[in-house]
């Protein structure tokens, strides 16, 4: 197991008795992160049994209150676990946002609190990247702007057991291979590519509020995971006007969306209960659709 993602919070604009505002928490290889941050979110983390101090990456899709207002209180708490550094990769605004919060009370921090700031675009563009992994975002339709992100491990070579065995390769052959990237086995010339292939990472994908919009299609597409936003089941008229999905366009896109796994979360309060949702899956006969529960967590 690499990692596993879990739900904080599944509600939309308020939260319930049973679900909190919006927040997923990913550990991935002794990493946390954390995307969007609803108020409540560091005692659900806290629930959840998962380290607070191990957040070093925060991504922020929008400045609505349902997905931010529980940052200032887990950074100060973060501050008072006496964590240097945290990055948060955020739609545009929200320095000034956090700034009024953090200027308007009396605290001063000691932790170094790194804001990249993004604009919505319409394909896909890259957020943070290293040796191991890429964080992608893309804008959506929103009533305010908003990006969804998407965390893809990069592919890995690997050697193709067969073949292996029938060249009867040497730990001698192998060094040369790395090195060189050929080698010359009973008079042959054999390239990596020959006996390699390559093998896809790990992709999750967060898509978080939004109304009807291709890009959801570009950034999602052959997820492992997929946690995406269903606020509402079939309310065409209020998810446009509120600028969120229904469980309807969900179904109509899920060819496209090629994942593995769905997680539908954001919850309108009107439901109660989430059988009317259960149902229409069934339906379909879809039977990789979740519905998102508070504290749901998925290994990978
Ligand atoms: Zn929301
Ligand atoms: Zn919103």
């Amino acid at each position: 197991m690499k990692g596993k993602i879990v739900l904080l919070g599944t509600s939309s604009a308020m939260p319930t008795v049973d679900r909190n505002n919006s927040g997923i928490y990913m550990k991935y290889k002794g990493e946390g992160f954390l995307f969007d941050c609803g108020e409540g979110t560091q005692r659900q983390i806290m629930k959840a049994g998962l380290s607070i101090y191990r957040i070093d990456k925060i991504f922020i899709s929008h400045l609505h209150t349902d997905h931010t207002l529980g940052l200032p209180g887990l950074l100060e708490t973060l501050d008072m676990h006496d964590k240097p550094r945290v990055d948060i990769y955020s739609i545009h605004g929200l320095q000034k946002v956090l700034g009024c919060v953090l200027n308007g009370v009396i605290y001063a921090p000691d932790i170094d609190i790194n804001i990249h700031e993004f604009k919505p675009q319409d394909e896909i563009f890259t957020i943070f990247e290293n040796k191991e992994y890429t964080v992608q975002s893309i804008g959506l339709n929103h009533v305010v702007d908003c990006i969804g992100f998407s965390f893809e491990e990069k592919p890995k070579r690997k050697f193709i057991k067969e073949k292996i065995k029938e060249l009867e390769l040497t730990d001698k052959d192998f060094i040369q291979l790395k090195n060189e990237g050929r080698i010359i086995k009973n008079g042959q010339v054999i390239t990596k590519e020959e006996i390699t292939y390559e093998e896809k990472g790990f992709k999750f994908t967060y898509i978080p509020d939004t109304y009807k919009t291709d890009n959801i299609i570009k950034l999602a597409k052959g997820s492992d995971i997929l946690v995406i936003e269903a606020t509402y089941i079939d309310e065409e008229d209020k998810a446009k006007e509120y600028g969120h999905l229904t469980l309807e366009y969900i179904l109509e896109i899920y060819p496209q969306l090629e994942c593995k796994q769905i997680i539908l979360t954001h919850f309108s309060r009107r439901y109660k209960d989430t059988k009317p949702y259960i149902q229409k899956i069934k339906e379909k006969g879809y039977q990789n659709i979740l519905i998102g529960k508070d504290f749901m967590e998925v290994k990978f």
